[in-house]
């Protein structure tokens, strides 16, 4: 069974936010104060978020990232890995983490059969670092992407969040250390999602203005073709170093997005920005199969509107997309809860 969205878009990939909790307080995500835990009986275990994988491989769901909050957070998360990697249909298997908790585990996550992972690394000054995320884990973030190495998930994706003031002045310098390391660099415009409570125009370094900067410092960069759904535009410098850029902001890609996300609680979300997401887990809990549920996805993507990002181009006098009192009354609305 294949699923079509209301404007043609299948549903190919999927994010899973195993915990809302995270150990970093991102001034760009998740700014100290702005959260509301989500309660921890709603929470799904680890058997039950594989279930509702399951149903969603059923309509052709290949892709699958396992994020959060912080994944790592999770106790015994190599229990899903190793659930996920067992179905066959899945083509990749993928983690987002902030890696401080990575020496611990990376082994055994490899082990269990996660064959990708992409790390957040905003600074490579650990001052700064500390400033961001109101945590003094740059030495572990490091030793996080070392273990990840050991471990044979080479190459990386390293995701930066571009803010301008904050670390626009860091960019060759990040694109030279995942050159030198062998990884690719993402850098990501600064969005609007719920728990950026301090966003403002002014602050998005825009897809054109991180290409001048580069090219102000390497020369030529040549635009690589890319697959429609992916999220990152890649791009080349004239030594053949490959990066990515996620105009979510700037360019929106709604049209191509074949991604939904389900929550810790169990929730199916079809958009980044939408407000409300479909609860899955509670016909889990009343025993519905692994075909009804797809059944329910089904209906679902198929009535699928959303286009969040492009929507937000319209929107006049554009600020945050949650104001702090509604994100204390709405934690989905935060994407530390939906899943980044
Ligand atoms: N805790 C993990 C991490 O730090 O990678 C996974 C969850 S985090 C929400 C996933 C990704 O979302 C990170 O790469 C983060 O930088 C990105 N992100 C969060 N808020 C963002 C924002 N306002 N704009 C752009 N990217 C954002």
């Amino acid at each position: 069974m294949s699923s079509l969205d209301r404007h043609g878009r299948p549903l190919r990939s999927l994010r899973v936010s195993v915990t809302d909790r995270c150990n970093l307080r991102c001034s760009y995500c998740l700014p100290e104060g702005s959260q509301v835990w989500l309660p921890k009986a709603g929470i799904a275990s680890l058997e039950e978020l594989a279930t509702l994988v399951r149903a969603m491989t059923l309509l052709g769901t290949t892709k699958v990232r396992i994020t959060g909050g912080e994944p790592l957070l999770r106790r015994d998360l190599t229990t899903l890995v190793r659930a996920l990697a067992e179905i066959p249909t899945i083509e990749d298997l993928a983690m987002t983490t902030n890696a401080v908790f990575l020496p611990e585990i990376a082994d055994r996550l490899r082990a269990a059969g996660l064959s990708r992972m992409t790390i957040s690394i905003d600074t490579l000054q650990a001052s700064r670092y500390a400033a961001n995320t109101q945590r003094d884990s740059h030495g572990k973030l490091l030793a996080g992407i070392r273990a990840a190495e050991e471990a044979g998930f080479t190459p990386l994706k390293l995701n930066t969040v571009v803010m301008r003031g904050t670390n626009d002045d860091e960019l060759a310098a990040i694109l030279r250390f995942a050159r030198d390391h062998g990884h690719q660099a993402r850098f990501i415009e600064y969005m609007d999602v719920g728990g950026a409570l301090n966003w403002d125009a002014d602050l998005v370094v825009t897809r054109s203005e991180i290409l001048q900067l580069l090219e102000k410092e390497f020369g030529p960069i040549e635009s690589l073709a890319t697959r429609g759904s992916a999220p990152a535009n890649l791009f080349s410098l004239s030594d053949g170093t490959v990066f990515g850029v996620i105009a979510s902001v700037s360019a929106p890609f709604c049209g191509g997005c074949d991604r939904a996300r389900i929550t810790a609680d169990g929730k199916l979300f079809t958009c980044l920005y939408a407000a409300d997401g479909l609860d899955l887990l509670s016909p889990l809990r009343a025993g519905a199969t692994v075909a009804e549920l797809a059944t329910l996805i089904d209906g679902r993507w198929r009535e699928r509107n959303d286009q969040g990002a492009q929507d937000r181009l319209e929107v006049a006098d554009r600020g945050p997309s949650a104001q702090a009192t509604e994100l204390l009354a709405k934690p989905h609305l935060g994407m530390h809860t939906k899943g980044g």
